[in-house]
C-alpha cells in the first residue's frame, strides 16, 4: 500500500449553508484551530459564491478548497455553470461529484457524473466522487450492485493516470444527514468491495492509491472510530463542518485514541 498516497483526507462540505461573513468567519475560526501536523490533509467546500473569499482566507494555511459541483464544459452558453477551470483558477485543489444531493435533487445520472469526473481530471482537479445506496436499495440487499453500477459508469473511459489524483466517496444515502450513521461492518464490506473492483477493473497500484473516504453523519465522537475501519482512508462530513470546534475534533481524531 503507498502510505503516502493514501495519507488520510478529511474533506467538510458546506452545502448551501453559509452567506460571506459567515463563511469568512468559519474558514477564519477553522484556520485558527487548526494545527497543522502535516499528518492528515483537510479540505472545505464552501458554497461557490464564498470559494474566493475564503480562498483568501485561507491563504499560507494547508487546507485545501474543494468545489461543491462542477459543469464538464470548459466555458460557453451554460447559464448558470460553473466550469473546473474556474474552480482551478480560484484556487480550489478537489471538486466533489455525484453527491447523492445531486443525484437526487438535480437528477444528475452517471453518464452526467462520468462526464464531470473526466473534465475535473482534464482541468487538474482532484475528483471526489460520491457512491452509495439508498434505505431501499440496502434493504433489497442491492447495495454491492448499486456501488458497482455507480463506479463503472461514474469512472467510465479513465485513464489509469487520472488515478494518481481521483477520491472516492461512499456514502449510504440512509446516513446523510439523519444522525445514523453505517456499521463499520456495512462499511468495511462496501470499501472492500470497491478496492477490488478497482483491483480488477484497473490494477492493484492503482486501486491502493485510491483514497477511499466515508460519508455518513460523522461527528466527533464516532470518527476515530470510523478511521480505524479497514479500508477507510479518510472522512466526507456535512452537518458537523459547519461548527469548527466539531470539524476539528474530527481532524484530530487520532487524539481521541
Ligand atoms: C454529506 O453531505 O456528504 C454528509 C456526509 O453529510 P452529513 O455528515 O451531515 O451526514
Amino acid at each position: 500500500m503507498d502510505l503516502e498516497m493514501r495519507q488520510p483526507l478529511i474533506v467538510g462540505n458546506w452545502k448551501m449553508n453559509g452567506n460571506l461573513p459567515e463563511s469568512i468567519r468559519l474558514a477564519t475560526s477553522l484556520k485558527n484551530q487548526f494545527d497543522d501536523k502535516g499528518n492528515i490533509r483537510v479540505a472545505i467546500a464552501p458554497p461557490f459564491t464564498a470559494l474566493y473569499s475564503v480562498s483568501i482566507a485561507l491563504a499560507e494555511t494547508n487546507i485545501q478548497l474543494a468545489g461543491q459541483n462542477m459543469f464538464w464544459e470548459e466555458s460557453g452558453a451554460y447559464t448558470g455553470e460553473v466550469s473546473g477551470l474556474f474552480l482551478k483558477d480560484i484556487g480550489c485543489h478537489y471538486v466533489i461529484i455525484g453527491h447523492s444531493e445531486r443525484r437526487q435533487y438535480f437528477h444528475e445520472t452517471d453518464e452526467q457524473i462520468n462526464l464531470k469526473v473526466q473534465a475535473a481530471c482534464k482541468s487538474e482537479l482532484v475528483p471526489i466522487l460520491c457512491i452509495g445506496e439508498n434505505l431501499k436499495e440496502r434493504k433489497a440487499k442491492e447495495t454491492l450492485s448499486v456501488v458497482e453500477k455507480q463506479l463503472k459508469l461514474g469512472l467510465k473511459d479513465l485513464a489509469i493516470h487520472d488515478f494518481d489524483n481521483i477520491v472516492i466517496a461512499y456514502e449510504p444515502v440512509w446516513a446523510i444527514g439523519t444522525g445514523e450513521t453505517a456499521s463499520p461492518e456495512q462499511i468495511e464490506e462496501v470499501h472492500h468491495f470497491i478496492r477490488g473492483w478497482l483491483k480488477r477493473f484497473f490494477d492493484a497500484p492503482t486501486a491502493n492509491m485510491t483514497k477511499l473516504l466515508y460519508g455518513g453523519s460523522v461527528n466527533p465522537d464516532n470518527a476515530m472510530d470510523l478511521m480505524k475501519i479497514n479500508e477507510v482512508d479518510g472522512l466526507l462530513v456535512g452537518g458537523a463542518s459547519l461548527h469548527p470546534e466539531d470539524f476539528i475534533k474530527i481532524i484530530k481524531f487520532e487524539e481521541n485514541a
